[in-house]
């Protein structure tokens, strides 16, 4: 396909031009979380001429992510296809141009370096504090731009993070909010507040790419596209004080208080403490024994009442059916090994 066709209406957008087309080709992004944010950030910059998009998910598809996750498809879900591998199936059929990596990975503080290397900009599209924090702390310490953005009911929110230039997630939030969150979970969501969300994070993307640092809007934006409330909270400076970007004290990236992780939108716990290997045909084998399973390439699926266990090649597995780690982990200890 002809380049210059396929971004000609974007090239006559005076601030991107022929010289910001070649600097989008150029730009190295990772997208970590493929959900509903991720979609729209994976699809927009993908059809924009983004050169290189690293997708980082732990999860699976699901038919209830089928209302918001843009990238997504109902064959999708039947396969239980992690969302990193559909996404990038999906990525590369929209745009063959451009170089796809997906990592059907949980982002954590020991593969955080590995996974977000070489990397211009980093985009979130998670759906946990916990990894916005690792996120935080990584972007700071390696000097390397970030864009949060999150949406719930109604509402979304985002900020861009310019290390030791704009305030940095710890700067605005120096503690994870406590008591009761709202999640996708409580407050159910509506797939046009993710959309208007991770279309300015992804517009913020492309002017950090190209270079028009001040067009960036600087704030922490919010917009409840319900309720038509707005605001924009001046973000233009480090707080005095702030752990991460004033004292580089990187607690996240260490690892330390990490909590154990129950998925947003899922009565399920996450098992990946044993990292190791698992052969798909003999495990199938072996679980046939005890209830119903199946495999593809990318995931095993076990049922057995009341539980239902996604296995990735790597040993990682996610339990549903229950948030109790205690029960997630004995279970996992049973069937595929401790
Ligand atoms: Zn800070």
């Amino acid at each position: 396909m002809d380049s210059f066709e396929r971004y000609s209406r974007q090239v006559l957008f005076r601030p991107v031009g022929d010289s910001g087309q070649k600097k989008l080709a150029a730009a190295r992004i990772a997208i970590v979380g493929c959900g509903a944010t991720g979609s729209v950030l994976l699809s927009l910059l993908a059809r924009a001429g983004v050169g290189y998009l690293r997708m980082i998910d732990r999860d699976y598809v699901e038919p209830s992510n089928l209302q918001r996750q843009m990238l997504f498809d109902e064959a999708d879900a039947a396969e239980s296809l992690p969302k990193a591998i559909a996404a990038a199936q999906k990525i590369r059929a929209l745009n063959s141009e451009i170089t796809c990596e997906p990592h059907a990975d949980d982002l954590t503080p020991g593969n955080a370096q590995e996974l977000l290397h070489g990397i211009d900009i980093v985009l979130d599209g998670t759906d946990n504090f916990e990894t916005r924090y690792l996120i935080n702390d990584f972007a700071i310490s390696a000097e390397v731009p970030w864009v949060y953005a999150a949406a719930v009911g109604s509402y979304g929110v985002t900020m861009t993070v310019l290390p030791g230039e704009t305030a940095c997630l710890a700067c605005v939030f120096p503690d994870s909010p406590k008591g009761i969150v709202e999640t996708c979970d409580t407050s159910g969501i509506l797939n046009s507040a993710v959309n208007l969300i991770a279309s300015i994070a992804a517009t913020e993307a492309m002017k950090l790419a190209i270079g028009a640092r001040d067009k960036l809007h600087r704030t922490l934006l919010s917009y409840d596209v319900w309720t038509n409330e707005h605001a924009a909270i001046g973000a233009t400076h480090p707080r005095s004080d702030c752990r991460a970007c004033r004292q580089r004290d990187f607690i996240h990236l260490r690892g330390e208080g990490r909590p154990h992780i129950t998925l947003c939108g899922r009565n399920s716990v996450q098992i990946h403490e044993r990292q190791r290997p698992v052969d798909f045909d003999e495990m199938t084998r072996r679980l046939s024994a005890h209830g119903s399973v199946r495999h593809n390439e990318f995931v095993l699926k076990f049922w057995r009442d009341p539980y239902e266990m996604t296995l990735f090649p790597d040993g990682r597995a996610i339990i549903k059916g229950t948030t109790d780690t205690a029960v997630a982990r004995s279970w996992y200890a049973r069937f595929v090994g401790s």
